[in-house]
């Protein structure tokens, strides 16, 4: 496959996928370090993504998983993490590499049913890993104060209690509205929403580009984020209040049931 060609069906290789995927994992790693030096947060604005890469397969656009070689490399310098998967796809790949394992804590929230199928409240991973995999699928059409809500009840109790070294972040932005292969309604706001929740934790973040199809949501939903990781300023806001659906609450009872979360 060097020189490129088609795959999978959903997985095209260039001549330049190789060095690209390397590089993305690579920029992550610089991510870790820095995080471990110096206590710094930062996003690596790379591709190809990586949360559907299997060990020994690529696999829906992901050549090499990239946020599992950080949060591997992580625990060689003995770090303890938490995987946060906000893309709208639910990452297969994250998923199997570290279902036996307590380290990382993998959280992923995303749409169902979609691509790639996987990601049901009952994965709750396996021997030692048994309760540190919380998936928490939710139908199309979810909006941002759902997002809001599911951090609030579900991912920041599970964060505070298993008390991470780093936040890594699977951060796909194709659970946008306008994003044209999925169909939440999340408007840019809800990633700087999440990043803030995120860095109430005070652990450094370091987030991966996963998913994300229409350019302009995409720019104005990174914009978002590096506003909440304060790397440019702010606009003022009115925050909305606005309530979380009925079936949001009742997915967050569930799992709050199956993962212990008072
Ligand atoms: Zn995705």
């Amino acid at each position: 496959m060097a020189g490129g060609g088609q795959y999978d069906a959903d997985t095209v290789i260039s001549s330049g996928t190789y060095k690209a995927a390397i590089k993305s994992c690579g920029a992550l790693k610089t991510l870790v370090d820095r995080a471990i030096d110096k206590n710094e947060s930062g996003i690596a604005l790379t591709r190809p993504p990586g949360h559907h890469a299997l060990p020994k397969k690529a696999m829906g656009f992901c050549i090499f998983n990239s946020i599992s070689i950080a949060a591997k490399y992580a625990e060689k310098k003995s770090q303890k993490t938490v995987i946060f998967d906000w893309d709208v796809h639910h990452g297969n790949g994250t998923q199997e590499i570290f279902y036996e394992q307590k380290n990382p804590l993998y959280i992923s929230i995303h749409q169902t049913p979609l691509f790639p199928g996987t990601g049901s409240l009952n994965e709750t991973g396996k021997n030692n890993g048994a309760g540190y995999n919380i998936n928490i699928p939710l139908p199309s059409g979810m909006e941002d104060q759902d997002y809001n809500y599911i951090m609030d009840e579900i991912i920041t109790p599970k964060i505070n209690e298993y008390n991470p070294d780093l936040i890594l972040v699977s951060a796909g932005f194709d659970g946008h509205k306008k994003d044209p292969l999925a169909g939440m309604e999340l408007t840019s706001k809800a990633y700087k929403q999440m990043t803030k929740k995120l860095k109430t934790h005070k652990k450094p973040i370091i987030m991966a580009l996963e998913g994300g199809y229409n350019h302009q949501a995409l720019q104005n939903s990174i914009n978002q984020v590096l506003q909440a990781m304060e790397v440019t300023p702010s606009q003022p806001e009115k925050p909305k209040e606005e309530k979380p659906k009925e079936s949001t609450k009742n997915t967050a009872r569930k799992i709050k049931k199956t993962h212990r979360i008072p």
